[in-house]
């Protein structure tokens, strides 16, 4: 089989509900998100489809894939998806290896996998190893800084009303005191028995950070997660040491190497790469063996309509975080059943992005 071309495209997706976090820095919530898309075609009729996400930089990421990476890729065989990476890799690493060079590899690496499932006539997972077919998910997209109390407690109703083993909270106010404040309260109307996690975008500094996990502590918090910047490897090692609470984090980590060097230096307990970031498909495999040798339950940041195919696929993979940012954009996604998302039986991703979604959110 050979490549035959590569198209992309940028959509702009409207979100759900606004979302502010820490990450926001006082800015207005955010609306919309970017989904760059790719296919990639063949000499036999299969094409693969792949995406990315992001807020800034999509067609940035659109070019990189029509303008550098397809010349690099036509003429080869799309089911050699490690040799690809590293040729990918190695060709742009001058600008890649962190940010929107591996992004936009990420998306080539996901048509990969998905035209090697459409030529197997296999879902991908089962290509990964089919350790399961659902996987359990938490709710994630309601628990934003721009929400009251009494909307968290709602959305996390819904979630935990579906079955959901529990809801993640953003934290990372201006005022920390704040945060104490809505976490102690949302935690007393969900009661004790519910798993709350707590996310605070890389927001504070070491001092701080300590505090606020002994705080979250006090309040049965599940993972602490992305409490300071994700360069900080030090600095994550001293607070996990200091604290009983998991460290989780890897979402803004770029590859298994700055993952690894985490595992190395002790310095996280849960690993949430996202498959998007990370290099896809082929760079996850390699992340959750680290994880697995490392005993740290590997837990993938949002995408979960790819992602589940790693946490049916792969052993180690704990759960999934339900954001249906991207959902829309699938002429059909993974079903959620009894709080578990249930991975597509059909080859390869299982995903198409829908005509009309194209026609009418398509920006590049
Ligand atoms: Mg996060």
């Amino acid at each position: 089989m050979q490549i035959t071309s590569i198209k992309a495209l940028l959509l702009k997706l409207p979100l759900d509900r606004p979302v502010a976090s820490s990450v926001s820095r006082g800015a207005r919530p955010l609306t919309s998100i970017m989904m760059p898309v790719v296919h990639v075609h063949t000499d036999v009729g299969l094409t693969g489809l792949g995406y990315a996400w992001c807020f800034s930089g999509g067609k940035a990421m659109v070019s990189l894939l029509e303008e550098d990476f397809a010349p690099a890729l036509i003429g080869a065989d799309p089911l050699d998806p490690e040799r690809l990476w590293q040729e990918l890799y190695w060709r742009f690493q001058g600008i890649g290896r962190h940010g929107l060079t591996i992004q936009a590899q990420s998306a080539i690496d996901l048509a990969l996998w998905d035209l090697k499932g459409k030529a197997c006539q296999q879902p991908v997972y089962k290509l990964l190893g089919g350790t399961r077919d659902r996987t359990p998910v938490y709710g994630s997209d309601g628990g934003w800084l721009n929400m009251s109390v009494d909307e968290v407690v709602c959305a996390a109703r819904e979630y935990l009303d579906q079955g959901m083993r529990g809801i993640k909270l953003k934290v990372g106010h201006a005022d920390p005191s704040i945060d104490v404040d809505r976490v102690r309260r949302i935690r007393e109307l969900l009661g004790d028995d519910v798993w709350i996690a707590v996310d605070a975008n890389q927001k504070w500094d070491f001092p701080t950070a300590l505090r606020m996990g002994r705080e979250f502590e006090q309040l049965g918090i599940a993972w602490y997660e992305e409490p300071m910047i994700c360069e900080d490897v030090g600095g994550h090692a001293r607070l996990s040491a200091a604290l009983d609470v998991p460290i989780a984090l890897g979402e803004t980590l770029g590859s298994r190497f700055e993952i690894d060097a985490y595992l190395q230096a002790d310095a996280v307990d849960i690993v949430q790469p996202d498959v998007t970031r990370v290099g896809g498909i082929t760079e996850a495999v390699r992340i959750a063996a680290l994880c697995e040798a490392a005993h740290r339950p590997v837990e993938p940041h949002l995408m979960m309509e790819a992602s589940v195919h790693l946490a049916c696929g792969l052993p180690g993979v704990d759960g999934l975080e339900y954001m249906p940012w991207l959902t829309s954009a699938f002429a059909e996604a993974p079903q959620l059943e009894d709080g578990h998302l249930v991975a597509p039986q059909s080859p390869g991703l299982g995903l198409e992005v829908a005509a009309h979604v194209i026609e009418r959110h398509r920006i590049g």
